[in-house]
């Protein structure tokens, strides 16, 4: 029989050039590669024996070479082109499963490998499949049909296999697959009646080719710069682990420093300095378990119990320099190590833990590294959450400003009250102002918040029953964050000037702090409202760092002491003494002064024996309700 090889031929160039570009590129080492690795070699297998089968048939009936060699050839011929649909449905379970596969679907694969390689290997004795006639002719013999058979259950199985895993492919890569599984299933029937156009190889080829780009492409998976893997793979290498429950340890870390390198040495130093990084990564580490997440960021993953070890690898390459251009420059890893399954449980969290735990250990200056684990994920997660309330609240102008009244001494009466933020979550409750301030704090929400805070205080102060009940003035708490900002005092002027408020009905109090940092604003924005007749308090006195110098430096009118000094002096003859001479300095220094925490009529007493000039607390009101201040100063409890 004459058989028409063109198609083969073709077959065999495109394979080659796929296997090149294959080969030579890295790609994401995952069982579906390597399935997709036997899946080409068997095209290409399949493609040269049906070539060298159609020679060695016509060669052996001519007598030129030995029949046995001939069936040889065939043998090779079969059993390549009869792996093509099994490789085919493992590497389709295994894209569509993330490589996973159940105990039947891998017997199912056993057991039709079992059966074609006795069939086909038998052959030569039982002729069941192609045999040669007493006269030398080469004949396909009953059995090829059951192969057909076979070959067309495993591919009907892959296309029923694709159609229910449809989702987890993407447009591109459903197509590539409907398309193999459609034409092989057409040219296996087509090649069941004519067997002379050996087309079979072709139509796999052109589908191995779109299934290349679309599935295989290596360079989804690999930044090429620096052939390492990108967040992707990463991804998808978590993905699989966690679906599979293998426990695994993620080390990832960010380099700090890496910001001047770019403005400094520029960014091409900069590009070569990762490559470098990734370098030292793959000479130390295993190399399908290196990942570049982003920039400067970049992770491993072991199975082993060897993450300590990884960690100190790296602390130690980084604590010598690297050089760039000739330039000695050193780099600080801040590195988080977390456990699946002991501190993760999803993908999702995984991400999540590696930026929070990052950004923990840049904020932390006594160690680079980071643990992550349960409680501190829950942390977290509720920082997370509370931000997302606090953006709600903003939007729906949901806060609620709360009213302390403020007892003066002298005066006898509730003259003042301290402003504070209130905000209530469906869900969540109350979150009380100790914890949403400081997160409003990190992600600059403050300054909005605040504004909305100083709103409401203005427009109750210009209301007719705050006018009526002779409220001197009211404190409101700035953050240190607005006090950094160089337009806080206009911006504050403007709400007041709106509300035609006589500025000095406003007390602002900050919190002494260690970190003023810029100063200079601070001072300022102070003397500028200051200027304008607005006091200062300084809050939470007593508590702070370099407390007296803040006083001597900054114009304050009031210093309230916080409460744990207030509670400290009740409990212990030291304290007492302590808070006796602070009040008696700090009067001396023509400062008024603000009790806080006062929860008991014998505190009260004390204090003001001391010498306070005000006093706050709940032995006089909660914080209460706009409505329920005003109610509270009609009626006041003296
Ligand atoms: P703070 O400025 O020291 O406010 C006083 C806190 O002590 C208030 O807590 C108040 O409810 C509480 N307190 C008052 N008297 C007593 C008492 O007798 N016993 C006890 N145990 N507690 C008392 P709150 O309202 O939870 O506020 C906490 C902190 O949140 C405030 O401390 C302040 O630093 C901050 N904050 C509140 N509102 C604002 C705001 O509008 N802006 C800014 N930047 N911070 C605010
Ligand atoms: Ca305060
Ligand atoms: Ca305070």
């Amino acid at each position: 029989m004459h058989w028409i090889i063109h198609y083969d031929i073709a077959a065999c160039v495109i394979l080659l050039i796929v296997a090149i570009l294959f080969f030579t590129k890295k790609s994401y080492p995952d069982n579906s590669t390597k399935i997709f690795k036997y899946l080409l070699i068997s095209a290409f297998l399949s493609a040269v024996f049906d070539i060298v089968s159609a020679y060695s048939c016509y060669a052996a009936e001519t007598g030129k070479i030995p029949i046995w060699l001939s069936c040889i050839v065939s043998v090779i011929y079969f059993i390549s082109l009869n792996m093509i649909p099994v490789c085919y449905y493992l590497y389709i379970l295994f894209v569509t499963q993330n490589g996973e596969i159940t105990v039947v679907e891998k017997y199912l694969a056993i057991g039709v490998v079992v059966i074609e390689l006795l069939l086909i290997c038998s052959s030569p004795f039982t002729g069941f499949i192609f045999r040669y006639t007493k006269s030398g002719v080469y004949e396909r013999g009953i059995g090829l049909y059951l192969l057909y058979g076979m070959a067309l259950f495993v591919l009907i199985n892959c296309l029923m296999m694709t159609i229910k895993f449809r989702y987890m492919l993407s447009v591109e890569q459903r197509n590539a697959v409907y398309f193999y599984s459609v034409a092989s299933i057409m040219v296996v029937i087509y090649q069941m009646y004519n067997e002379r156009l050996l087309l079979t190889n072709f139509a796999c080829t052109i589908s191995l080719l779109l299934m290349y780009l679309s599935i295989q492409n290596p360079g989804e998976y690999v930044e090429n710069d620096i052939k390492t893997l990108n967040q992707k793979a990463f991804i998808k290498m978590c993905r699989m682990n966690v679906k599979g429950g293998r426990p695994f340890t993620i080390v990832a870390f960010e380099l700090d420093g890496f910001k001047y390198i770019n403005e400094v040495l520029g960014v091409s130093n900069g590009k070569d300095l990762i490559a470098s990084v990734a370098d030292f990564l793959h000479k130390n580490f295993q190399k399908k378990k290196i990942f570049h997440l982003s920039g400067i960021r970049f992770a491993l993953i072991t199975s082993r119990n060897n993450a300590e070890e990884i960690v100190e690898k790296i602390n130690k390459r980084f604590s010598s320099p690297w050089d760039v251009s000739g330039v000695d420059v050193v780099l600080t890893p801040h590195i988080c190590l977390a456990k699946y399954p002991d501190h993760v449980n999803t993908i999702e969290e995984i991400m999540y833990a590696i930026d929070y735990s990052i950004q923990e250990a840049v904020e932390n200056t006594f160690n680079n590294v980071v643990y992550v684990n349960r409680e501190f994920l829950n942390k977290k997660n509720r920082e997370t959450r509370i931000e997302h309330i606090i953006k709600n609240a903003m939007e729906n102008d949901s806060f609620q400003v709360y009213y302390q009244p403020i007892y003066d001494v002298k005066a006898k009466s509730f003259s003042s009250a301290e402003a504070l933020v209130r905000m209530t979550d469906e869900e969540m409750g109350i979150i009380f102002p100790d914890e949403f301030i400081p997160i409003a704090e990190k992600t600059g929400s403050i300054i909005k918040l605040g504004e909305i805070v100083f709103d409401k205080v203005c427009r109750f102060l210009n209301s007719e029953d705050s006018l009526r009940l002779g409220i001197q003035f009211v404190e409101v708490n700035l953050s240190v964050v607005q006090c950094m900002q160089e337009d806080l005092a206009g911006r504050l002027l403007e709400i007041m000037d709106y509300y035609q408020i006589d500025y000095s009905r406003i007390n602002l109090e900050i919190t002494e702090t260690a970190n003023f940092g810029n100063n200079e604003i601070l001072v300022n924005n102070m003397n500028t409202l200051i200027d304008k007749g607005i006091t200062f308090s300084m809050d939470d006195y007593g508590t702070g760092f370099s407390t007296t110098n803040y006083l001597i430096e900054l114009p304050f009118r009031i210093v309230k002491i916080d409460k744990s000094i207030v509670w400290a002096a009740m409990d212990d003859s030291k304290a007492l003494k302590i808070l006796k001479y602070t009040v008696a300095m700090l009067r001396s220094l023509e400062l008024k002064i603000v009790a806080e925490g006062v929860e008991t009529l014998e505190q009260a007493d004390i204090l003001k024996r001391m010498g306070c000039n005000y006093l706050q607390g709940y032995y006089y009101s909660r914080p209460v309700t706009e409505k329920e201040y005003i109610d509270f100063l009609q009626e006041p409890p003296l």
